[in-house]
């Protein structure tokens, strides 16, 4: 596949009112964009909460550094992983609509299938949570195995910490 067709995937880890990991998944010219406070788990079968936000525009993708006091996602903002994603349905829109989203990453840290699954919403839930899985294959990691989010807390972009770009910023 030409590098221009390929759908970008990113992961940003965000120090705002309480750590979370933005997974974005390019898609129709957007990303589309999820929070996922425990951040992604390479244990095949655990899931992580992931909390669907506003799309974000593909010019955001790269972005790293502090967000200032009183603006939107305000905190720090770290290029955690970066790389391509390849869904697996060939129409991923509508695997997204219907709330089953499967996909391979390849990015610098997380590789292999995964899957997002929208969970069924009581009432008018004013946010739509989905659950981040790792599927089992060569990439999947058992229950007692390192963390990669201890194991890898570098930015892909710089190899700071979220403190490194904090003091950075000031
Ligand atoms: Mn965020």
């Amino acid at each position: 596949m030409p590098e221009t067709a390929r759908l970008a995937y990113r992961i940003q880890k965000h120090a705002a009112r309480r750590l979370h990991y933005d997974v974005r998944l390019e898609l129709g010219g957007v990303l589309k964009s999820w929070a996922v406070t425990r951040g992604p788990s390479l244990v095949a079968g655990a899931r992580r909460l992931a909390v669907a936000v506003e799309d974000h525009g593909l010019d955001y993708a790269d972005y790293e550094g502090l967000i200032a006091p009183g603006r939107y996602g305000a905190g720090v903002v770290l290029l955690w992983d970066r790389g391509h994603w390849v869904p697996e349905d060939s129409d991923p829109r509508s695997a997204l609509d219907s709330g089953s989203l499967a996909f391979t990453l390849h990015g610098e840290k997380l590789r292999g299938r995964w899957r997002l699954m929208r969970m069924t919403t009581r009432g008018r839930a004013r946010q739509v949570s989905w659950l981040l899985v790792k599927s089992r294959d060569e990439a999947a990691r058992g229950p007692g195995a390192p963390d990669i989010l201890d194991e890898q807390p570098r930015s892909v972009l710089t190899g700071r910490t979220i403190e490194e770009i904090a003091a950075a910023a000031v």
